[in-house]
């Protein structure tokens, strides 16, 4: 049951229908208001009555949703490797193709955007493994809405500009309220800009730093002490993706039994077991067929795509990117807003209708509506249309669930990949790709000559902490716009978008 549309038109431009859905580009799934004209977009609005979204969509979901489907960069065909060029391939022909690779052993790999659906299919084909961090516990026990009614954020590295991008109101909501926001992290950002008081450090320091705050050391763990429950801790995913993951976890879970605080990790998790890329690097050879969903190879070095042949690669894809060159077969991938799914959200689940016709069919079939209907279930929400709007997620608290260990890792030198500003997809997108045009690795003055070897052009910025080498790990070779590097020949572990270079 989607939310229902205004009772006046939004727009002012001609159209025939109009469908509500939710936009899947990121775990906020913001209400939306789609006018079409004959099947086509003609304008795309915010849901006003959306809790998350309130009436806005941020630049990357309007550019995703209204952009992609009609870009003409996009494969929109079956397409077979042939020697150093590609083939058409024909429904029929691709569909036998495919269950020829699919019947041997196979590994699927999803890219972030995965849907609940995505994920049953995927199970249905072999072993999962995926870019997103698997979290068997709540991403955070309050809406984002109810940030606004803290007294207090303590955060460690989370910044939604640049992912969750809507989410941002909910930060600046709290402070304009008179909440006190002290960041952690390694570089000045937005979220830093908005802060009562930061510290900008080297990443093991931020860590140290926020851990002790937890423990209800300094000014911001006597913050904690005194306020307990009116208190919000906030962790980036960046921090969650580096080999602080346990230490911060645990830390985390203390803070929480001790003070009743409550917490957000602000990014792509996954409630679905799946492995990461680094077990999908030392796994590989078991398997004879790879299903590539978005661009994993960029996580590759050459050495490693080296490791691929003689295996058979089934790339489903919206761009030829690197991962489509290296394939053997490339299937097209619908746009969101061209199928059902079911989106990932902030605590709960979002179902979103199709509101655009898809240019072809999905080759890769139905999810099997069993396993979705369990996936539901396990998360528990009924499916489909009966999901009402936007369903709570019933996962465990992360004070309920075992946590691996982890260690605190130092370093003089950090290597920081992460998408910034544009992500994968807006590389490909003529509306976002200016926003970032090339790609630069950013160093504080002090530091930089420290990288001076570094593939990538380095750019002086004082917003970066003294010995961290921060690079956009969203560019790679085969890029239309100003290619790059890849994440797989700039890092020793991009599995870490934190990495130590030199180890104390
Ligand atoms: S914040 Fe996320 S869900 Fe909302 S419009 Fe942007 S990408 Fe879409």
């Amino acid at each position: 049951m989607s939310l229902p549309p205004t009772n006046k038109p939004l727009t002012a431009k001609p159209f025939t229908q109009v469908k509500t859905a939710y936009c899947g580009w990121c775990p906020l799934s913001c209400g939306m208001l789609a006018y079409l004209e004959e099947d086509g977009l003609v304008d795309l609005y915010g849901h006003p009555a959306d809790a998350e979204g309130l009436g806005s969509l941020c630049s990357k979901g309007i550019a995703y949703n209204q952009q992609l489907p009609q870009s003409p960069l996009r494969i929109k065909t079956p397409l077979l490797r042939e020697g150093k060029s590609f083939r058409k391939l024909s429904e029929e022909e691709a569909e036998k193709l495919l269950e020829e690779a699919l019947s041997k052993k196979t590994a699927v790999f999803l890219d972030k955007y995965f849907t609940l659906e995505d994920y049953a299919l995927a199970k249905s084909l072999g072993e999962v493994y995926g870019e997103t961090p698997y979290l068997p516990f709540r991403p955070s026990d309050l809406p984002p809405r109810d940030w606004r009614n803290k007294k207090a954020l303590l955060n460690l590295g989370a910044e939604p500009t640049f992912s969750l991008v809507t989410l941002t109101r909910f930060l600046v909501d709290a402070v304009e309220k008179g909440a006190y926001l002290f960041s952690f992290g390694s570089r000045f950002t937005s979220t830093f800009q908005k802060s009562s008081r930061y510290l900008l450090a080297k990443p093991h320091e931020a860590v140290e730093a926020f851990i002790s705050a937890l423990k209800g050391e300094g000014k911001a763990g006597r913050l904690l002490k005194e306020l307990g429950e009116e208190v919000l801790l906030l962790v980036g995913e960046t921090f969650l993706l580096s080999p602080f993951k346990g230490v911060l976890l645990k830390a985390l879970r203390e803070a929480r039994k001790e003070f009743g605080a409550s917490y957000a990790l602000v990014g792509n998790f996954s409630p679905f077991p799946l492995k990461g890329i680094k077990e999908f690097k030392e796994e590989l050879e078991d398997y004879e067929t790879l299903l590539l969903f978005g661009n994993p190879l960029r996580y590759f070095s050459e050495e490693e795509l080296k490791k691929l042949e003689g295996k058979t690669l089934v790339n489903v894809a919206y761009f030829p990117t690197l991962t489509a060159q290296k394939s053997d077969i490339l299937i097209p991938r619908k746009a969101q807003g061209e199928r059902a799914f079911t989106n990932r959200g902030v605590g709960f689940l979002a179902f979103s209708p199709p509101f655009l016709k898809s240019p072809f069919k999905d080759l890769l079939g139905e999810p099997p509506s069993e396993a979705v209907e369990k996936l539901l279930r396990e998360l528990g929400a009924k499916g489909g249309e009966s999901l009402p709007q936007k369903t709570p997620l019933s996962l465990p608290d992360l004070t309920e669930v075992p946590l691996e260990e982890g260690e605190l890792l130092r370093s003089s030198l950090w290597l920081w990949t992460e998408e910034l500003l544009t992500e994968e997809l807006g590389r490909w997108l003529p509306w976002t790709y200016p926003l970032e045009p090339k790609q630069v690795a950013y160093a504080h003055p002090r530091s930089a000559k420290l990288f001076k070897d570094f593939p990538v052009p380095i750019k002086e910025d004082p917003n970066n902490a003294e010995g961290v080498l921060l690079v956009s790990s969203a560019f790679e070779e085969y890029q239309p716009f100003s290619p790059g590097v890849r994440a797989g020949v700039l890092s020793p572990e991009p599995y870490h978008r934190l990495v130590p270079l030199e180890l104390q």
